[in-house]
């Protein structure tokens, strides 16, 4: 017998909505959406088969993981259509390009209005929008052909219990991140990162038809470097620093 499916959402923080000042939407501009194109372009090239997907395949399902507010969702998804529509063309598999239908899809608390209303006016797809953790099943069973996720799986699903713990020895001392930290913090984060990942790829795998692609782009960093070299790693030290000094100031009051 099946097991009792269930879809349920984390508790989640998302990006901040709306477009003023300190918004996602304002402050996201680039990061991989045009340099991930030439690798999306390949990558549809070479492996995105029309004719192993499907005989009569006429309307194709794409789905943007972590998409946020836009902009750069809206870069990712017309440069995957425009990539696939190419493939139709260039294969003569068809005479007519098929239709898109593209799910974006966040955190239940991801300003969702903010992304409905930013669509590209002249957008060439029908646009759903689904809420809730990537770590978890969100589609049904073999129904996507186009899955893309960037700059979104470097997100956990929570902070290692043992880092909050005082008596374990990856107690990570009231910081938010694993910065200068010694070799247990790191484990615990490292082991965190495998399980979310783990159980993200079970869920693609159940919902990617066969053929179907997985485009993920995950910022990283070499072996040789330690987190404590990068700049990401240096201002979320400054950051959690400052949430230390604040919450600090809360508890004396
Ligand atoms: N893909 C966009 C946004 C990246 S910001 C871009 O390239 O600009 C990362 C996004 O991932 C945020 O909006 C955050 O809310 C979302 N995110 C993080 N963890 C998530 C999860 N478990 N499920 C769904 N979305 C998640």
């Amino acid at each position: 017998m099946e097991d009792k499916k269930t879809y349920a959402s984390p508790e989640s923080y998302a990006m901040n909505g709306g477009k003023g000042p300190y918004s996602y939407a304002q402050n996201s501009i680039y990061q991989a959406a045009e340099a991930a194109k030439e690798k999306i372009n390949k990558a549809i090239a070479d492996h995105f088969d029309i004719k192993t997907l499907s005989a009569s395949l006429n309307l194709v399902y794409v789905a943007d993981l972590g998409c946020s507010t836009g902009p750069n969702t809206f870069i990712s998804v017309q440069n995957i259509i425009e990539a696939i529509k190419l493939q139709y063309i260039s294969k003569g598999v068809h005479t007519e390009i098929p239709e898109f239908m593209v799910f974006f899809n966040d955190h239940v608390s991801n300003d969702f209005n903010t992304l409905f209303k930013s669509f590209p006016p002249n957008k060439q797809y029908i646009a759903a929008g689904v809420p809730g953790s990537f770590h978890g099943r969100l589609f049904p069973k073999e129904s996507l052909h186009f899955i893309h996720s960037s700059f979104a799986l470097q997100w956990l699903s929570k902070a290692p219990i043992e880092v909050m713990d005082e008596g374990s020895p990856a107690w990570n001392k009231g910081k938010i991140f694993y910065t200068n930290a010694q070799k247990e913090v790191v484990e615990a984060y490292a082991t965190q990162f495998a399980k979310d990942i783990d159980s993200f790829l079970f869920a693609r795998a159940q919902e990617l038809v066969v053929g179907g692609l997985l485009a993920l782009f995950i910022p990283a960093i070499p072996d040789v470097m330690s987190n404590s070299d990068t700049f990401i790693g240096t201002e979320l030290d400054l950051l959690g620093s400052c949430l230390m000094d604040m919450a600090k100031v809360v508890s004396l009051q």
